[in-house]
């Protein structure tokens, strides 16, 4: 069954609920399948429409899409729970595999470039890798001539690690994809490395500019600012820095 509900003057369309995976510390997967199947790009988002608040404007969430397009028309969400928050306590209490969602898009440009000619850098933190992973997971299924592709992710302790094993195995099959993590809040053996945070990281690897490397940034307003300024003071242009707000 599909509907079109307009709002916005946007439509939103029907998806059932029909997997959910609490992985790792506060993190929750979400696929959800539309009757027909969401054409998206690896690195978009899609709106959820949902009933938590009076005002409809108030009432929409955006999350990254997390897995690559597929046949099954499967859409998958990683949700970080919020305390206090609406969407997260709704998303994490309330439905169940069968429920119903609205949702609406994809949209979103923080994608891949038609002809990939640089090294790629993903640098996010948290949920905020799931358009990372859905581009990197892209580029490796397909075989998309490519460079370099580096992803630095960061998290507070090691609980954090989000797709670890997935991208642990990406990085032993494929010698040009590398991935580097931090945890910020993990004393003993990393902290003999001083590299907590994913900024230690590329200051150190990407300190001498290039104009061969693309970064993708994605995470809270805070980070962004933080790295974006931190690239363009290493001598990075702006067109080298793409990034995707999740606020
Ligand atoms: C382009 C885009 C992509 C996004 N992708 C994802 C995604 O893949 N996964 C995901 O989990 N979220 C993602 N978000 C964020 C998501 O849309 C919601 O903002 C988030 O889930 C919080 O909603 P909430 O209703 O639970 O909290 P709200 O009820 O909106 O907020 C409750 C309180 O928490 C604060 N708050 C909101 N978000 C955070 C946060 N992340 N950390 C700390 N405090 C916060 C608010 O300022 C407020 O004070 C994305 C946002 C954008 C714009």
């Amino acid at each position: 069954m599909i509907q079109s509900i307009p709002f916005l003057k946007k439509t939103w369309t029907v998806a059932q609920v029909v997997k959910i995976n609490d992985s790792i510390d506060k993190i929750r997967h979400i696929w959800l399948r539309t009757h027909k199947p969401l054409k998206f790009k690896p690195g978009q988002n899609i709106s959820l429409f949902l009933p938590i608040s009076e005002n409809d404007p108030e009432r929409y969430r955006t999350y990254s899409i997390a897995n690559t397009p597929n046949k099954e028309g499967l859409l998958e969400v990683c949700i970080s729970y919020v305390e206090g928050g609406k969407a997260s306590d709704y998303l994490f209490n309330k439905i169940e595999v069968g429920s119903e969602l609205k949702i609406r898009g994809p949209q979103g440009k923080f994608t891949l470039p038609k002809k990939i000619n640089n090294d790629l850098v993903f640098i996010c933190m948290g949920s905020a890798v799931a358009p990372a992973r859905s581009m990197i997971q892209y580029i490796f299924e397909q075989d998309i001539p490519r460079k370099k592709v580096h992803l630095i992710f960061g998290a507070r302790s090691r609980n954090g690690l989000l797709c670890a094993d997935e991208f642990t195995s990406l990085a032993i099959q494929h010698g040009e994809f590398k991935y580097s993590f931090t945890f910020s809040r993990e004393t003993n053996a990393l902290s003999a490395t001083k590299r907590k945070y994913v900024h230690d990281i590329y200051q150190d690897e990407y300190k001498n500019p290039r104009k061969d490397v693309t970064f993708y940034v994605s995470g809270r307003p805070s980070m962004i600012e933080e790295t974006v300024e931190n690239l363009m003071q290493l001598g990075y242009s702006s067109k080298q820095i793409k990034y995707d707000m999740n606020n």
